[in-house]
């Protein structure tokens, strides 16, 4: 059996499988096992922001896992506590304490225990588009993918984004919070509005309503900031995290400020703040800074933009970035053009139904951003 046919007998599949066999990456750019180059524009969704194979990650993890690969939260551990304060000595002014776990969905599972907990109330409002997850409370939170596993949580509401009256009349007594994205991802690269932004914090302030903002695809520079709430000069209760945090190594945070208090016993997690997790992000997060990540999604976002913005290709509607989260709306569906750009040597996402989604490793170079304009030129512009 070759490698397709083993995953397709023994794997459960779920996911809409494209045919090729990802076996080496390196910096923006992976390998198939006939050796076909790619530009990975998919980072694997958005975790790999600094790069494949990152040489600091891979001796980090190397050097921790001869030293110690597991600690359960019962004990201290050096690493955990290193990473935890330099998490809380990046994160957006206000936010103080950090809850390690696994991935973002475990991320927004804990936040919306933490905002039960914190407020005594049950019910969120969310937007219309937005994502969080596919484990059960972060699909309550989520407006697609839902329908095949109702009964979700109860207390979840939809509004519209970008839209404050209707989160204004959204919002209750019984409100615990409102969970936002500030670049809806998977809902195809929309950004909030700043106005908008100012708005639900105030509103939030006013009734007593948390404010959760899920920066799992947009955290750890991939918006040109460290954090996407930079650019809003806002502050969450809550910040849910993951993706990019570790280099690759699955790990996911919440971090919270002085409206969430832990208590012992609220949650826990058999690997969350794994030493050899922690490890993987110290090294991942020094990369960001010492590199200027945000920097660089900065100017090549906007090269990006520039180069994609002066070809005026026939079958796009309209681009949107914020750094180097990109989306492309197309005319038409999306998906077919997967299968051309990945013949021709670039692998990109969908984000809805008619949105191209770019999420490069940060680390990825201007000539391969301008191949990869000139591919999408020649797939899109008839
Ligand atoms: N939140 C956002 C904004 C996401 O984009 C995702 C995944 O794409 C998640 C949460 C869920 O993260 P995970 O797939 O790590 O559970």
């Amino acid at each position: 059996m070759n490698t397709p046919e083993r995953e397709r007998t023994y794997g459960f599949e779920v996911f809409p499988k494209r045919d090729v066999t990802i076996v080496a990456g390196e910096g923006a750019t992976l390998w198939d096992e006939n050796g076909k180059a790619y530009i990975d524009c998919t980072a694997g969704v958005g975790v790999a922001s600094v790069g494949h194979a990152n040489p600091q990650v891979a001796s980090a993890i190397g050097e921790q896992s001869q030293r110690l690969i597991t600690c359960p939260g019962v004990f201290y551990n050096d690493t955990r506590a290193r990473l935890l304060e330099k998490l809380v000595s990046i994160a957006p002014k206000g936010l103080k304490r950090a809850f390690l776990c696994n991935s973002g969905s475990e991320s927004i599972e804990a936040a919306i225990k933490f905002a039960r907990h914190s407020t005594g109330r049950h019910n969120f409002v969310c937007a219309m588009r937005g994502f969080h997850g596919r484990t059960i409370g972060a699909l309550s939170a989520t407006h697609q993918y839902r329908a095949a596993f109702e009964p979700l949580l109860q207390g979840f509401t939809f509004v519209p984004f970008n839209n404050i009256d209707k989160l204004h009349n959204a919002v209750s007594g019984e409100t615990a919070a409102v969970m936002l994205e500030l670049v809806q991802g998977e809902g195809g690269i929309r950004i909030a509005h700043e106005e908008y932004i100012a708005a639900v914090r105030d509103l939030c302030d006013r009734r007593g309503v948390l404010l959760i903002v899920d920066e799992v695809q947009t955290g750890f520079c991939r918006t040109g900031r460290m954090f996407a709430c930079e650019h809003f000069q806002l502050t969450p209760d809550i910040l849910c995290v993951a993706k990019a945090m570790a280099g690759g190594i699955p790990m996911g945070a919440v971090l919270c400020g002085d409206a969430v208090k832990p208590a012992v016993g609220m949650h826990g997690s058999t690997f969350g703040g794994n030493p050899l997790a922690c490890a993987a992000a110290l090294a991942a997060i020094d990369f960001m800074v010492e590199r200027d990540l945000a920097d660089q999604a900065i100017h090549k976002g906007a090269h990006f933009a520039d180069t994609f913005g002066k070809s005026r290709f026939g079958r796009v509607r309209e681009l949107r970035h914020l750094g180097l989260m990109i989306g492309i709306e197309l005319k038409s569906k999306a998906k077919p053009y997967l299968l051309e750009l990945m013949e021709r040597g670039v692998l990109a996402l969908v984000a809805g139904p008619t949105v191209i989604r770019l999420l490069p490793p940060l680390v990825i170079s201007l000539e391969q951003l301008d191949a990869v304009v000139d591919t999408l030129g020649e797939v899109l512009s008839g």
